[in-house]
């Protein structure tokens, strides 16, 4: 996190790809979550990233639902970086 310090109000492309996860799961709190709600409102790319991952999570959640031993934890990791690949 120590690279963004140059705009602190606003998170980056990079950093709000990190932290997408977080934001679904409601786990983003305070300035953490303002940061990338600003970045969200200002950068389409991301905002197709969102719905990019909540797509895919949906999808593991009935997967999940079906097989409850899968996936692994590290699974939203997964996707992210497949995504972020895939730029
Ligand atoms: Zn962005």
């Amino acid at each position: 996190m120590r690279d963004f310090v140059l705009k602190p109000w606003v998170a980056t492309c990079h950093e709000t790809a990190d932290r997408l996860s977080d934001y679904i799961d409601g786990e983003l709190q305070g300035r953490g979550l303002a940061r990338v709600q600003r970045h969200l409102r200002r950068c389409k790319r991301c905002r197709e990233l969102l719905s990019s991952l909540t797509r895919a999570l949906d999808q593991l959640r009935s997967l999940r639902a079906s097989e409850p031993a899968e996936p692994a934890p590290e699974t939203v990791a997964v996707i992210v970086s497949r995504i972020r690949r895939g730029d």
